[in-house]
């Protein structure tokens, strides 16, 4: 009998150059039919013909595919051949297409970065080179679906040998390609001084690296925004970068031309090395090597360094042109801000940082940041999700019965609509607590919206339960706008679920936050939790927490010894403390000194304080006394810090462990013992091995937590846990928590499409809901 093949492929499968692909697959088998999109992720392809051939038709499906091309699913049909006598890629019915997906960036590939480097080539340092298998895609899209005309690049027109290779079936990488151009068509660069005024120089690229070489900062416009570009080994100009952008230690991320300069830099491995090359090419933080050429001021205090390649034509030659061949390759923004995306913004904003600008004429349509990715206890994790993974959406495994619009937290954090059964989120947003970030929140919720057929006026809104975050803010004024109904999401239950549904997973659900703070349902600041979720009927419980220490003030958040001393007071007296602060010189750590401690202690005895679990000011605590860090210049870096310090910590046995109690039917760890026996350890071991072995039965603890509640149940997941929150990322809690729980069988769980922290929230807001709509 003859048949006929009908092939959905569903996966990354548009803006990859796809359909080319299949057309010259279809034709090399000498088959008949057409391919066509026919929804956001699937394509649908008919071949019929030579039937001995299908089986070559498959196997070239998988085999040859485009190297960014992802395939998921092929579901295969047996149909009526209708007689076709050509192959062809069949325009989309628009109105068959519900959702084209807003493709995500790719990073150059091989193919391109070996054109520009030939001198025979017509494309030879040519900086915008690209191609159906890499280049620009959402950071210059105006609108879906991704055509040439629906991007920025619609305004130069293909010159004839473009255009030729463009129509060319046989040129794999060309035909149909939306973005291509050429150093006759395509955008232009141009080397700007410090007043605005053009530099006459053939090749303005070679002329940045001389600059760059001679110790002044450049700004770049790249791909989804500006950097900030400057010598990574010179401590002067490291240091002025500091001065001007007033970041006194926040690590700087580090270009690297290729793998072997990297090898200089920090330890790779397989799995590193497979990250750092994929289209992504995020920055990775990676160990450093002890004889780093990178000045010590790049990232303070951190045992890692953020490397990434580079991800165009561009930043390559740029790089190859310098002496080092590694760069800082900062965020092109002033503390707080987005990153600049124009000419206006970098002018006007970081004209006091750089020295020169090297800028092109073709316009980024849509911020996005280099995504960030470090490994905790050897698997990847997501901190900032930008460039490279968004806005690729995320299945959940229901189909939601509203729309809806998340607003996500406060910092470093991401919103997201969600319709059918995708959630999308935006990309990195940055700390909405600054009125042009939240401007850009709302800029790309509405561009997903309108891209996605959200309406906003019928969306759900969700929001975090905080009460003071200004991301809820943007929620309440488009609620007054459109009159929308707001969901509030407890903020530790959105991260729990996020790293489910991240999964897939569905059901009655047990995590762990281990965050920074997140507003409770008591009032308390959470960040110590283990929850059980009921994700039939959105019931939850708390089942433990780390034990409730009192918070006085931002200042504590800042200063964090207050957070310490704060906690000895439930157990020593004022006398004792002030001792304590005299020998230990902890005086020095706070603005104000004694007076300032005086007044903590005041504060505290007429109960003017915030209750809180929260992991990070913990951990902050412990920075603290044992010297680390002492003041928080960036979001987290205490206890960053405590973390690389313990990486020359080894493991001390029966000490710092933990009492579990139960108050109120829940488990509550003792913090204030583990600080109390702080003291009195601290001058009788090495502080890296305190600092290795508080952290990590920190985590043992909650995983106790975990195995109490879960032995003898039947209804849940009960092979698998879910971890969310900011100090999910840290080696040691997390390995403590795997490791208790490997014994007895538990799986725990991150997330891998999304980040752990807040950038991830808006997934698990969605999710809960959606939950409560029903
Ligand atoms: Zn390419
Ligand atoms: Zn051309």
């Amino acid at each position: 009998m003859r048949y006929a093949l009908r092939i959905i492929v569903t996966g990354i499968v548009q803006g990859v150059g796809f359909r080319p692909f299949i057309h010259r697959i279809a034709l090399a088998n000498g088959l008949h039919g057409y391919v066509k999109n026919i929804g956001g992720s699937e394509v649908e392809i008919w071949i019929e013909g030579a039937q001995e051939h299908y089986a070559g038709f498959i196997r070239d499906l998988y085999f040859r595919k485009p190297p960014p091309a992802v395939i998921e699913e092929v579901e295969i049909y047996f149909e009526k051949p209708r007689g076709y006598t050509s192959f062809s890629i069949l325009k989309s019915e628009k109105d068959r297409i519900k959702y084209s997906m807003i493709p995500p960036d790719l990073g150059i590939c091989e193919h391109c970065l070996r054109e520009i480097l030939d001198p025979r080539d017509r494309r030879y340092r040519y900086a915008f080179n690209s191609c159906a298998w890499c280049g620009p895609r959402y950071s210059m899209m105006y609108t879906i679906p991704y055509d040439r005309e629906n991007t920025s690049m619609r305004k130069y027109s293909l010159c004839r040998d473009c255009l030729k290779e463009y129509n060319d079936i046989y040129n794999v990488r060309r035909y149909h390609a939306q973005g291509i151009s050429c150093p006759r068509d395509g955008p232009r660069l141009w080397l700007i001084d410090s007043n605005g005024e053009v530099i006459g120089v053939n090749d303005p690229i070679r002329e940045a690296a001389k600059l760059i070489d001679e110790g002044y900062i450049v700004a770049v416009k790249g791909l989804g925004g500006y950097h900030i570009a400057a010598l990574a080994s010179d401590d002067d100009v490291v240091l002025k970068l500091r001065r001007r952008k007033n970041r006194p230690s926040k690590p700087f991320a580090v270009m690297v031309l290729d793998i072997g300069v990297l090898e200089k830099l920090v330890f790779i491995d397989n799995k590193a090395r497979v990250l750092l090359e994929s289209p992504q090419k995020p920055i990775l933080l990676l160990r450093k090597k002890p004889d780093t050429p990178v000045s010590r001021y790049v990232s303070p205090g951190l045992v890692y360094e953020g490397v990434f390649l580079p991800y165009t034509g561009l930043h390559y030659l740029l790089l190859m042109e310098t002496s080092d061949r590694f760069l800082i390759m900062t965020s092109g923004n002033r503390r707080g801000k987005p990153m600049c995306i124009n000419e206006d913004c970098a002018y006007r904003e970081l004209g006091g940082i750089v020295d020169y600008f090297l800028v092109h004429d073709r316009e980024i349509v849509n911020r996005v940041d280099d995504s960030v990715i470090r490994f905790t206890c050897g698997r990847p994790v997501l901190l900032r999700r930008g460039r490279g993974y968004a806005p690729l959406w995320i299945r959940v495994p229901f189909k939601l019965s509203s729309k809806y619009i998340a607003f996500g937290s406060d910092l470093q954090t991401a919103a997201a609509i969600g319709f059918d059964d995708k959630i999308v989120l935006t990309q990195y947003i940055g700390d909405a607590d600054d009125y042009d970030v939240l401007l850009d929140m709302d800029r790309y919720v509405r561009f997903l919206a309108k891209n996605y057929g959200v309406d906003i006026g019928s969306a759900v809104l969700v929001v975090d339960k905080h009460p003071n975050y200004s991301s809820r803010r943007l929620a309440e004024s488009l609620a007054m706008e459109y009159g929308n109904r707001i969901v509030e999401v407890q903020h530790h239950v959105a991260h729990v679920l996020s790293t489910a549904s991240d999964h897939g997973v569905y059901g009655r659900i047990i995590g762990v936050a281990v965050d920074g703070v997140g507003y409770g349902d008591d009032g308390a600041l959470w960040g110590g939790e283990v929850l059980e979720i009921n994700m039939y009927s959105g019931s939850y419980r708390r089942l433990g927490h780390l034990e409730y220490q009192p918070l006085v003030g931002d200042r504590s958040v800042y200063y964090p010894i207050r957070f310490f001393l704060s906690v000895l007071s439930k157990r020593l007296s004022y006398e004792e403390i002030i001792d304590l602060v005299r020998r230990r010189e902890f005086y020095r750590c706070v603005e104000g000194g004694y007076r300032e401690i005086e007044i903590l202690l005041k504060s505290i005895e007429r109960n003017m304080y915030t209750d809180t679990s929260s992991t990070g000011r913990l951990l902050d605590g412990v920075s603290a006394f044992l010297g680390v860090s002492t003041y928080r210049s960036y979001e987290g870096e205490p206890a960053i810090k405590l973390e690389s310090f313990a990486s020359n910590g080894s493991y001390i046995n029966d000490h710092l462990e933990p009492g579990i109690m139960v108050i109120n039917g829940e488990y509550v760890i003792g913090t204030t013992d583990l600080y109390l026996e702080l003291i009195d350890l601290v001058d009788l071991f090495r502080k890296e091995d305190l600092a290795l072995t508080f952290q990590y039965n920190i985590g043992r603890a909650l995983g106790e937590i975990v195995y109490n509640v879960i032995k003898g149940r039947r209804n849940i997941i009960n092979s698998k846990i879910f971890l969310g929150g900011g100090a999910a990322v840290n080696d040691y809690i997390v390995s403590g928590i795997m490791d208790l729980l490997r014994q007895y069988g538990i799986e725990v769980v991150l997330p891998s499409k999304i980040p752990v922290n807040d950038g991830g929230i808006a997934l698990g807001q969605i999710v809960y809901a959606d939950i409560l709509n029903r």
